[in-house]
């Protein structure tokens, strides 16, 4: 009796050592890599269909794309938003408006009537819905992540981060984390960190990317226009980022928002709740 009590305890101890003592040193990801990092463009704009595609077909990436359904090249492009999603890229839920707070600061090209402030809960969640209903018309899926307009959250006062993160696994956030990269196991996936460069060229791209291995962490690319429309990066240093990325495919596992989250889901879930 007493010896079998023994084992069960030993057992016991020596599970729960297993469990706690798990840390990033027993995580990698797929292939090995050190780090892992998303490419991700939003707004549906024209110069995704003609730039962004045929850049990442060259090194063979898939980018997740956070399209504004309402966009013009949503209706005029349709055929090749759908092939884009049937090559393995990912489309994300971005509202079908882009409300955003026009009280914000820099904030006075929201229309009055796409104004997040004037939203109620029920309106912006409604939006979300049929912005995921129009997806599934364009790539059948049902499973899917977000990313919030500019990184807004508050309508009328309130938040509406709890109706996200019941409908989706996750969500990319801040644009404001290039300085201040996460630790991978307080990532929190409802708020994933990312950084939205403007008008930057490859040397900081890459130095981004560069800080994203030295960390061992995750984080994600906010780009806009490539080459053209706004928040821009041109057309070449986005090449040239590619470029470090394919040179770096053993460091860095260049995949969508949604794979890299998955993944990521998969290993903090098999974690004890100690951290989160
Ligand atoms: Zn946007």
């Amino acid at each position: 009796m007493i010896n079998s009590k023994l084992i069960i305890y030993s057992c016991l101890i020596l599970t729960l050592s297993v469990a706690f003592g798990q840390s990033k040193k027993d995580f990698s990801w797929p292939n090995g890599a050190k780090a892992a990092v998303c490419l991700t463009y939003d707004d549906g704009l024209p110069s995704h269909i003609k730039t962004v595609v045929p850049a990442l077909k060259k090194y063979n990436f898939k980018g997740t794309f956070y399209p504004t359904l309402a966009s013009s090249s949503i209706y005029e492009d349709m055929d090749k938003w759908k092939a884009l999603a049937n090559n393995g890229h990912e489309l994300g839920n971005h509202t079908v408006y882009h409300p955003c707070q026009k009280s914000a600061a820099g904030m006075d090209w929201v229309k009055p009537y796409h104004d997040l402030d004037n939203y109620t809960l029920d309106q912006i969640s409604e939006e979300i819905k049929l912005a995921n209903t129009m997806l599934m018309a364009i790539d059948g899926e049902k499973d899917r992540t977000f990313a919030y307009p500019c990184a807004h959250h508050i309508a009328s006062g309130k938040s509406y981060r709890p109706f996200v993160a019941s409908q989706f696994l996750s969500a990319r956030d801040s644009s404001e984390a290039r300085e201040a990269l996460l630790e991978l196991l307080d990532i929190d996936l409802n708020k994933v960190p990312s950084w939205a460069p403007n008008g930057h060229n490859a040397e900081a791209l890459i130095g981004y990317i560069q800080n994203i291995i030295e960390n061992e962490t995750f984080s994600t690319f906010t780009f806009h226009g490539i080459g053209a429309e706004y928040l821009s990066v041109s057309k070449e240093d986005h090449e040239k980022m590619l470029k470090f990325l394919d040179a770096n495919r053993d460091k860095i596992w260049v995949a969508t928002f949604k794979q890299t989250t998955d993944y990521l889901a998969s290993y903090k879930n098999s974690f004890p709740k100690k951290r989160e």
